[in-house]
């Protein structure tokens, strides 16, 4: 009996099962749990057992990951907003021609005492 059921198993599992003694039990676990369970809202196919987001596995993990990547995106967006606010604010006038412009901070994070802007600074060239 229990060699017809083997058999039936694909290969590849059969090997696994040999290599790594608490895989059947949990393999079990997992069929047991699945029984019963309402089907996962993402994906409908695999039952709900992960109950923090009420998805299966598979989709939490696939969400979680998104949310971080997702997360991260916003942490970036959020600093070059920070970024670019910060620079706006702090407008200054040219001392050459007296146009008002955002200053780029310097190494150190403070603006340049020269406080000339782009274009006079590009006439002049870099010194
Ligand atoms: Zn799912
Ligand atoms: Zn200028």
């Amino acid at each position: 009996m229990r060699g017809s059921d083997d058999a039936r198993m694909p290969r590849k599992l059969r090997q696994r099962l040999d290599r790594e003694p608490g895989l059947k039990a949990e393999l079990e676990e997992r069929a047991r749990e699945s029984d019963g369970q309402p089907l996962c809202p993402a994906c409908g196919v695999r039952p709900v057992n992960h109950s923090r987001t009420g998805f299966c596995r598979t989709c939490s993990y696939r969400r979680l990951s998104q949310a971080y990547a997702e997360r991260e995106a916003e942490e970036e967006a959020a600093r070059e907003y920070r970024r670019l606010k910060a620079r706006a604010k702090r407008r200054t006038t040219c001392r050459e021609c007296g146009v008002e412009y955002s200053p780029r901070l310097n190494s150190e994070g403070r603006v340049s005492d020269r406080q000339v802007c782009p274009s006079c600074r590009e006439e002049e060239g870099d010194g």
